[in-house]
């Protein structure tokens, strides 16, 4: 560990504050130097059990042997070329998530919000391409979207999600999305006789902002009907929960479904930046030679390392380790918090979906997350009450056992108004 801790030299490297990066993030007071397995060190050498993953990106947890193996061999051959050129390894990944969803071929870019940006132009394309055909000129295609979504934070992907806090400032927002609730197929249904337009329907499969709320199965199997009937394209977002994380590949096969487009991204690239759009059917064929494009996209190193991210979770089992872990943290969490779930006890719900887990409390909390750093533990809250916990599909039994230990004693205190001595 000393080459890492030799980076920073302590007494030169000062936290706060950082006046020449924009302050776009509300930062806890912790930097951290380096990590290992599910574990992160800050640059004062306190050790964290890393519960967030970066907010599901580090899906090995931090310096995986045969990850960092396969990422030097790659620098050490070829790191970045162009689209110009063919490319062997965009090729062997796009064949791969071909395979393990169902789907046809893949777009590739470099985050969530660009995946989903391509998404939202395949949808308007064919959308203008369908109205062209049938002689309505005229109409422009519209996309429906859901209350709490979120998309990402360019110009499209804000106005798709629905966050008004997000959006504030941002105005004029791009027009072409229809809003509705999620998981009420009858609100939909109404739009289908009162708007024309619509072309695509785009959900996340579990909404992660939004506070770890599922698209229930039954709903999914009736979008998936209703956007065949009416010739719409099904798009599902599986930036955050996609890649195993709720113990499928992909969060919507626990409904059974295919969707036409899938944007993914975080996860697949165990940390290297990776973005992607999945297509299938009439989305497939949608985008032809300048209808869109990248630098960085599908750049060797980034598909080496989704390769390695995926191989290793296919030999070490992981996506089933996400369903064991995410079951012994709920197990765990309901006997530990007994007596504080249900209606004004101070835990509303637990969510669990493998490893994307909701703890919802009855009250805001975000002040738990700086308790969470001063006992050793990473996580965060989204939708102001709800605890988020993305961690690494690496996670071990003991790691496990280790944040419900730690989580539960911190909902106690909060619950109880006690503060929380810790090293913070
Ligand atoms: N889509 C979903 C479901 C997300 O959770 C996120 C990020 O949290 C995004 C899109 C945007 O991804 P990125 O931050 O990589 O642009």
């Amino acid at each position: 560990m000393n080459t890492f801790m030799n980076i920073f030299n302590h007494s030169e490297f000062n936290i706060y504050p950082e006046p020449h990066v924009m302050p776009t993030y509300g930062r806890y007071p912790i930097a951290l130097s380096h990590g290992e397995g599910a574990y992160v060190w800050d640059i004062q050498g306190r050790c964290f059990l890393d519960a967030l993953s970066g907010i599901a990106v580090n899906t090995l947890g931090h310096r995986h042997p045969r990850f960092m193996a396969a990422l030097t061999e790659q620098i050490n051959t070829l790191i970045h070329t162009s689209n110009l050129y063919g490319s062997p390894l965009q090729e062997k990944l796009a064949a791969k998530l071909c395979a393990l969803s169902g789907m046809d071929n893949v777009f590739f870019c470099n985050s969530g919000l660009e995946a989903n940006e391509a998404a939202i132009k395949i949808a308007r394309k064919y959308g203008n391409d369908t109205f062209q055909a049938e002689g309505k000129e005229n109409r422009l295609p519209e996309i429906v979207v859901f209350e709490k979504a979120f998309h990402g934070r360019s110009l499209a992907t804000l106005s798709a999600t629905g966050n008004e806090k997000v959006q504030k400032g941002f105005a004029p927002l791009m027009d072409g999305f229809v809003r509705v609730p999620m998981n009420d197929i009858t609100a939909l249904q109404a739009k289908v006789h009162s708007n024309p337009n619509i072309c695509a329907v785009f959900i996340e499969a579990v909404q992660g902002e939004g506070g770890i709320v599922a698209a229930q199965v039954e709903y999914l199997k009736q979008l998936r009907t209703l956007c065949d009937e009416q010739g719409w394209l099904l798009m599902i977002d599986e930036v955050q929960c996609g890649i195993g994380r709720t113990g499928k590949w992909f969060a919507h096969q626990w409904a059974g479904i295919v969707p036409d487009v899938m944007p993914l991204a975080k996860g697949l690239g165990g940390g290297i930046p990776i973005g992607a759009v999945v297509a299938r059917g009439k989305a497939a064929n949608v985008f032809a030679a300048g209808n869109h494009g990248t630098t960085f996209g599908g750049n060797p190193l980034a598909m080496r390392a989704a390769l390695e991210v995926i191989q290793i979770m296919e030999d070490d089992g992981l996506v089933a380790n996400a369903i064991a872990m995410g079951e012994r943290i709920k197990k765990g969490l309901e006997q530990a918090l007994l007596g504080k779930i249900g209606i004004n006890l101070g835990v509303a719900e637990i969510r669990v979906h493998g490893l994307m887990i909701g703890i919802v409390l009855e009250q805001p909390c975000a002040d738990i997350v700086k308790a969470g750093l001063a006992k050793g533990l990473l996580f965060n809250v989204t939708a102001e009450r709800v605890i988020r916990l993305l961690p690494p599909l690496i996670l071990t039994g003991e790691q496990a056992d280790e944040i419900v230990a730690t989580l539960s004693g911190l909902i106690h205190a909060f619950l109880e108004k006690k503060s929380v001595q810790g090293v913070i």
